[in-house]
């Protein structure tokens, strides 16, 4: 009975910890910022995996930058011409709008730290993804 509670009260503590660590997602991020553009409200189908890791990003760059695209539905990712499989239907991918070479080297710099596998350059955009089953080889393409 006794180590029963020790245990708990460690696993609460801990608990505790670690809520106390981390930044709600709402005060970094407003889900808006990762609709899908033609469905108000669908920014909320970002994965909670994923959602901790940009906050982890957004701390390493220490910088705000603006989402082109998160969360997309099959219409949409249709209409960008977004690839079958995408990472955006299943809220695990974002784009980054970056304005120079320096942007570029902090994402991909940040997103590699962070432990995003899937990473797309873009001239204007840097595309971070994750793998849900982790499935997938690691890699970086170009656009
Ligand atoms: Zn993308």
């Amino acid at each position: 009975m006794k180590i029963s509670n020790t245990k708990d009260s460690v696993e609460y503590n801990l608990n505790t910890l670690i809520f106390q660590n981390s930044i709600p997602f709402e005060e970094v991020f407003c889900h808006s910022e990762f609709d899908s553009k033609d469905l108000k409200g669908s920014g909320i189908q970002m994965k909670e995996s994923f959602r901790e890791k940009l906050i982890e990003l957004n701390k390493l760059t220490e910088k705000r930058y603006k989402i082109n695209s998160g969360y997309r539905t099959i219409r949409h990712n249709r209409r960008v011409g977004g690839v079958t499989h995408s990472n955006h239907l299943k809220g695990l991918a974002v784009d980054i709008s970056i304005r120079n070479s320096a942007d570029r080297y902090r994402i991909i710099w940040a997103a590699l730290q962070v432990g995003f596998t899937q990473i797309g350059i873009g001239k204007t955009f840097i595309h971070i993804g994750l793998d849900h089953n982790n499935n997938k080889t690691p890699r970086i393409w170009l656009y």
